[in-house]
């Protein structure tokens, strides 16, 4: 059942009962207080009765000083007939609660005779078909004979009053019952609005509309409700967006790496079929045979490289104080072959928070592309400087440059500017993809600055403290 009517028929059920119980006490306390002024009526109408029985007694001419049956027959007859206006009825009894007279239609029952008592008047409320009476009882003294003196008084429209009272105050009640209930529907569907359009907006954002927030109606808890839902709503679509871009990311990843495979087994597979299919003359045995050794290098160069991505997005690092120093020298000499070009470092002392391997690795791979940037007789600068944000690491070469388009792209990995040129020098397009990662166990980026045709630069900085992620703690013990 909808919120919105649970709380109307529970306010109705409320209303109602509480209406029915002080309906019914009003009604009977109006009731309560007629009958006992009409009680009261009737007592003092008996004793008034009882004073004219006895003052009749005293009227009537006496044999033997005695007050006969048929006097006391005839003074009961008399004061009915007087008070007949009121339809008062009367029953005379003698000492032995012997009936001596009794108006037309008096009851039977006894109960009231056999109680009276001397100087009090009892009574009681009868009922008699649909007609209800105030029957009381007195006893008289006429003559020394003692007297019971008995009347019936109609109060049947005390309690028609009261039927009629039940029965307005439930019409009363019913009415005003619809009228609240009406009035009570639109409240409750003004107050429940924010749940409706909480709930529209749940269901839309299960339906795939990320973007759809609940409309905020109002400001108590379920304007706060809906504030709070949408918040949600906005963490969620953003990590929705961030978990699409993720997985387009690997997508994109796993496309291009199936690409990259594919062109050198293509040829590899090639190569080989020629050699092993016919009998080639010295020279094109050896181009062929080179091709699949250089391809074949290639693909070695390329899952090196993938298994160092892999591998740094999973593990945590074990950064230890190194000095720059070293990794300058390093440089040196794995760059020492290359005789075409010319590699120069500048560096301050100074101790960085590092782990060296990898460190040494994203240098490699900046000097690197440096040199296949810069033609023949190409310089690559390659310079440390203490700085007040940490030492900063910077790789400048004078070559091709990267066009400002590219500048963002260039990290992505398989990404190349030069495609054909960079294939031929075996690259895979995984080198800054993998500086990235690297530096960012080190909590660090690069940050790359390139003029079409001028060159570029690449730098990034190390902490000089203690203040990259990683298993330090665990060092420091
Ligand atoms: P790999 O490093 O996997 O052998 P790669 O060098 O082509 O291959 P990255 O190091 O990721 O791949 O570089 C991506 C691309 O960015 C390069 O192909 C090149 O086009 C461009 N690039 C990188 N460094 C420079 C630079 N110093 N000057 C000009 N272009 C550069
Ligand atoms: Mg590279």
């Amino acid at each position: 059942m909808k919120f919105l009517y649970k709380i109307l028929i529970w306010t109705i059920i409320t209303m109602a009962t509480a209406f029915g119980i002080s309906g019914y006490y009003f009604v009977n306390h109006v009731f309560e207080t007629a009958l006992d002024r009409a009680v009261e009526q009737a007592v003092d109408d008996s004793n008034i009765l009882r004073f004219a029985l006895e003052t009749a007694a005293l009227n009537i001419p006496t044999k033997y000083n005695v007050l006969q049956d048929n006097a006391v027959h005839e003074i009961g007859a008399n004061l009915e007939r007087s008070s007949q206006g009121s339809g008062r009825l009367l029953r005379v009894s003698d000492e032995n609660r012997k009936l001596l007279y009794a108006g037309e239609g008096f009851t039977d029952d006894r109960s009231v005779l056999e109680n009276i008592t001397k100087d009090n008047v009892t009574w009681q409320v009868l009922n008699q078909g649909e007609s209800y009476y105030i029957h009381t009882g007195v006893m008289a003294n006429a003559m020394d004979r003692n007297l019971y003196l008995e009347t019936m008084e109609d109060v049947t429209q005390v309690f028609e009053e009261r039927a009629t009272g039940f029965s307005v105050y439930r019409k009363v009640t019913l009415v005003m019952l619809l009228c609240s209930a009406a009035i009570l529907f639109f409240v409750c569907m003004l107050l429940t609005k924010p749940i409706r359009l909480l709930t529209g907006a749940t269901r839309r954002m299960a339906a795939g509309d990320y973007g759809y927030r609940a409309k905020q109606v109002s400001s108590d808890e379920l304007g706060q409700l809906t504030q709070d839902f949408n918040h949600m709503a906005n963490v969620l679509e953003d990590t929705i967006g961030e978990l699409r871009d993720e997985v387009r990311a690997r997508e994109d990843f796993i496309a291009a790496f199936a690409h990259e495979l594919k062109t050198p087994l293509t040829a590899i597979i090639g190569y080989a079929d020629l050699l092993r299919s016919r009998k080639l003359d010295g020279e094109k045995q050896f181009l062929s045979s080179n091709y699949i050794y250089t391809e074949g290098k290639r693909l070695e160069n390329l899952s090196f490289r993938l298994l160092d991505i892999i591998v740094t997005k999973r593990e945590q690092i074990s950064p230890q104080p190194v000095e720059a120093g070293v990794f300058f020298q390093y440089l040196t000499e794995v760059f020492a072959g290359n005789t075409q070009q010319e590699l120069k470092t500048v560096y301050d002392p100074g101790t960085v928070y590092a782990e060296e391997d990898l460190i040494k690795s994203v240098l490699a791979n900046l000097v690197d592309n440096a040199f296949k940037a810069s033609g023949q007789g190409g310089i690559v600068e390659v310079s440390g400087r203490n700085t007040e944000r940490g030492y900063v690491f910077e790789v400048k070469d004078f070559g091709v440059g990267i066009p400002e388009n590219e500048l963002k792209k260039v990290t992505e990995a398989f990404y190349m500017v030069d495609k054909s040129r960079s294939r031929s020098r075996n690259g895979a397009g995984l080198g800054l993809a993998l500086c990235v990662e690297l530096l960012r166990l080190h909590n660090s980026e690069l940050l790359i600055e390139s003029t079409l045709g001028e060159g570029t630069c690449i730098r990034f900085v190390l902490p000089e403290k203690q203040a990259v992620k990683g298993k330090r703690d665990h060092e420091d013990r």
